[in-house]
């Protein structure tokens, strides 16, 4: 784990005018505008990105068609890129210290989550696929003699990968590791509020090896350059993790220009169901805490819907207040700090109108409620218990992405399954239960992709991760993710 001392010098490296990474080599946007980088641990602007637009997205685009059709990368052993993806994991490993800081100074994350879940997650992700991608084989068909019917797997082509803020190196990981063992090129779009990292993964990228355009970064607002790349008739597929809303732009983009395949990891409501006979409901409730209020609720998978077998209510809910008041909020480079900052301050005032709309609906406020250590400068939430939450309400339906927990009651199995199943998300879900059966039972009643039992999150990069119903759809994680990036071709042959 990184020293104090190491984030406390870190944290005033000068960072300056970071530019796109086209075609292996830094440069300015075409506009020659940039955007400013607000710190939320304090609000001051420490670094500026280029804010781009169409013509850097085509500029990026071309470059990666231009590396892939070259073949040195997508036409390359397996073997090769292996060795390059493996070196750069090692960079990644070698420079943890200054990714993590770096990424925390842009988006807030606590460092000790940080520390595990960016850097050291995406150097994990991206040698995990880096060994994969030399065992993965085509397939001779079931055919009669007188034919030969091959399968061969080929990389698609041109991926955009369009990512969200709250952990972009390890989910940048998830879509771009896969992408470029199955030999792809990528255009990544990072999100307006947390580019730094993955500029610097561009960087070490190149450093590793990996061919001038395979990686490229485009970085600006979304509504400008993730356009431009979801509309660019030259992109294979997109994938993306980010909001229902701009999941939903990115189909209607598809459909408007070339019908490039998408991939939507979404937002969600995730259950947390407490059962009487949990094994320990302390322990229930410290994870229960930690599954929805670490790195301030900008969790996808989040536990913020919390429904508790009502003979276990009022003792649970102590326990979950005293987990809960004991999580320090504070500066996320202090090593001490539990929950971090909140990513900017327009995210901290949407998740203070959610508190304000459930208290308006009639629920009971518990603890938190408000912005806390403004003095800082810096953009802090108290974590945040609503209880008597009813499904009408706003806090049942909707995603907060903030620190606001909010707690139902339930009585029988069947009413838990109901609740449970009642929005329109199915990302995650948990399960505290004694009983085998009723685990198993469960975890095939409840929509989600994943249904956790007797623990939350920490699902390692070995199992797949993803939603049905409006979580999206794909998978990220696991050997099923290669799938994504790679194209089916049939060869029959007469013989
Ligand atoms: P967002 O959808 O606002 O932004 C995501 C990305 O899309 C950013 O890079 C943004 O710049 C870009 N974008 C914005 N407008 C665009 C447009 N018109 N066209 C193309 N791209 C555009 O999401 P966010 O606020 O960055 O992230 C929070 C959301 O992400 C939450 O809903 C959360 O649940 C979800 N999320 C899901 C997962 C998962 O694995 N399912 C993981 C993390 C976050």
């Amino acid at each position: 784990m990184i020293s104090q001392s190491a984030i406390d010098t870190l944290r005033k490296a000068e960072i300056g005018a970071r530019g796109l990474f086209i075609d292996g080599a830094q440069s300015e946007a075409a506009s020659g505008a940039s955007l400013p980088v607000i710190s939320p641990i304090d609000g001051s602007t420490f670094a500026s990105i280029a804010d781009g637009d169409a013509a850097d997205i085509d500029r990026a685009v071309r470059s990666a068609r231009k590396a892939f059709e070259k073949g040195s990368w997508s036409r390359a052993a397996p073997a090769f890129r292996k060795k390059v993806l493996t070196r750069l994991a090692e960079l990644i490993e070698k420079h943890v210290d200054e990714l993590t800081v770096l990424g925390v100074r842009d988006n807030g994350t606590e460092i000790g989550m940080a520390y595990k879940a960016e850097p050291l997650s995406a150097a994990g992700t991206i040698r995990y696929y880096a060994e994969a991608i030399d065992k993965v084989y085509g397939e001779i068909a079931p055919t009669a003699d007188n034919v030969l019917g091959l399968i061969h797997k080929e990389p698609l082509g041109v991926v955009g990968v369009i990512l969200p803020w709250n952990f972009p190196l390890m989910i940048g990981a998830w879509k771009i590791a896969p992408a470029l063992a199955a030999g792809n090129c990528v255009v990544v779009k990072p999100p307006e509020i947390a580019s730094l990292t993955l500029l610097r993964l561009a960087e070490l990228a190149a450093e590793a090896g990996l061919p001038a355009g395979v990686l490229n970064v485009v970085t600006g607002r979304g509504a400008v350059t993730g356009e431009a790349l979801g509309l660019h008739g030259d992109v294979d597929a997109i994938a993306f993790t980010g909001s229902g809303l701009v999941g939903r732009r990115l189909l209607e983009y598809s459909a408007r220009s070339n019908l490039k395949r998408v991939f939507l990891e979404l937002g969600g409501k995730s259950p947390n169901i407490v059962f009487a006979d949990a094994p320990d409901l302390k322990q229930a409730a410290v994870v229960s805490a930690n599954g929805i209020f670490r790195n301030s609720g900008q969790v996808c998978v989040a536990g913020s819907r919390l429904l508790i077998q009502a003979s276990v209510y009022d003792r649970f809910m102590d326990e979950l207040l005293s987990a809960t008041t004991r999580l320090k909020v504070g500066d996320p480079l202090d090593l001490a700090s539990d929950v971090g900052a909140v990513s900017s301050a327009e995210q901290l005032d949407k998740n203070l109108g959610f508190v304000a709309k459930a208290a308006e609906e009639g629920a009971r406020l518990v603890t938190g409620g408000g912005r806390i250590l403004a003095e800082t400068g810096g953009s802090y939430m108290a974590p945040t218990i609503f209880e008597n939450v009813t499904q009408d309400m706003q806090l049942a339906r909707e995603e907060v992405f903030g620190p606001v927990l909010g707690v139902m009651r339930f009585e029988t199995e069947e009413e838990a399954v109901r609740l449970a199943n009642s929005t329109v998300y199915g990302l995650a879900s948990a399960v505290w239960t004694s009983n085998l059966s009723t685990a198993h039972r469960m975890v095939r009643a409840i929509n989600a992709g994943v249904v956790h039992v007797n623990t939350y999150g920490g699902a390692d990069i070995t199992v797949p991760l993803g939603g049905v119903k409006q979580s999206g759809f794909g998978r990220d994680k696991s050997l099923h993710a290669l799938e994504k990036y790679l194209e089916l071709k049939t060869a029959w042959i007469a013989l």
